[in-house]
């Protein structure tokens, strides 16, 4: 990875003395956002700085095993008004694994008004917006923990990482890439990966923590999502999937059991595309986005979904009801393949 390395120079310089941190990232945070996100602050303690990390919304409960997720403040359950009393503290903002300070949501705002900290990104998002001060924007990295690890490696040398912060960066490394699956790997990953495996992370543990801890109702509830609500287009190579809260409440749902679902149709030969809509408490739908190859589902969630992501896996919000939804993606779908893009 070639990182600049005035940009190192310039966050070491800027946490050269003990400050008063704020870490961010995404709404419906992922194990990247998180692992990426507490991984650095671990270092940032480490090294005497106050550290806080703060996410618009609460995490999947499978990944509430991670190490020091119990410090993770959640601003939707903070009836305290702590998140704004820290940002406004703040001397230093990170977000990680997020390209806009829209992806915050109900923080947007707090960050916009409640603070002159110094904004500094780390992500692997396209299309970094240019709120920040200093930016690692590294679209090509398959995961933020990826570059976290380049970052921290760069600025410190790989004695920081204890067994604690590789196990944080692991998974942010294992979830973004299909477990190290994806067309997004490269042999830099799988060294860092082996660093990481150096201070005695246990990986067939972490594995099992990560995809093999979900509840029966999402077993359920994913055969229902497959067999009765996968829909085909385009002779079979386009997918998509709906999900409405009362399918959801039929199934005992959590929040974070449906991640992952929009991957599967990816695994029938013939299908390039595939999308998932959830209906969500605030009354909109999410839209995941997932394909293969050079189909760009970014764009694609850019141009019809007013969102945005990665190539091969985006995402974006609807605010029409499920079947206007569902018509408008048919539609864009159509749209996309007269222009040869599907
Ligand atoms: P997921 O389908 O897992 O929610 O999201 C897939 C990817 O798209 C993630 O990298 C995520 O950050 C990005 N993404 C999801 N929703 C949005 C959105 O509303 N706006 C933007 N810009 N990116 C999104
Ligand atoms: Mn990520």
């Amino acid at each position: 990875m070639n990182l600049d390395l005035d940009k190192i120079k310039a966050f070491k310089e800027l946490l050269a003395e003990p400050k008063r941190v704020v870490i961010l990232s995404h709404t419906n945070p992922d194990g990247d956002a998180i692992g990426s996100s507490l991984a650095l602050s671990q270092v940032l303690q480490k090294q005497g700085h106050t550290v806080n990390c703060i996410l618009p919304n609460r995490f999947p409960y499978y990944l509430k095993w991670m190490p020091c997720s119990d410090q993770l403040i959640i601003h939707a359950q903070d009836k305290l008004g702590i998140t704004e009393s820290v940002i406004a503290a703040a001397e230093v903002v990170i977000c990680a694994d997020m390209s806009s300070l829209a992806r915050l949501e109900s923080l947007t705002e707090i960050i916009a008004t409640n603070t002159t900290a110094k904004r500094v990104l780390i992500d692997h998002h396209l299309n970094p917006s240019s709120e920040f001060d200093l930016v690692f924007s590294f679209p090509e990295s398959s995961s933020t923990a990826y570059l976290v690890y380049e970052i921290l490696k760069a600025a410190y040398g790989c004695q920081v990482l204890d067994q604690t912060i590789a196990s944080l960066l692991y998974v942010g490394m294992i979830t973004d890439t299909g477990n190290f699956a994806f067309s997004n790997i490269n042999p830099d990953l799988f060294r860092a990966a082996a660093d990481l495996l150096e201070t005695g992370i246990d990986v067939p543990e972490i594995y099992n923590k990560v995809y093999n801890s979900f509840t029966e109702g999402r077993a359920r509830l994913f055969g229902y999502v497959i067999n009765r609500k996968m829909k085909t287009l385009l002779k079979g190579t386009v997918a998509y999937m709906s999900l409405t809260e009362d399918e959801m409440r039929r199934f005992w749902f959590q929040q974070g059991d449906s991640e992952g679902f929009v991957n599967y149709p990816l695994s029938i030969k013939k299908v390039k595309m595939s999308a998932m809509f959830s209906e969500q408490q605030g009354g909109f739908i999410r839209v995941s986005l997932r394909s293969h190859g050079n189909v760009d589902v970014n764009t694609f969630a850019r141009r019809y979904f007013n969102g945005g992501g990665h190539h091969n896996a985006a995402g974006g919000k609807s605010f029409m009801t499920m079947e206007q939804t569902i018509a408008h993606y048919i539609a864009s779908v159509e749209e996309y393949h007269n222009e040869g893009l599907v």
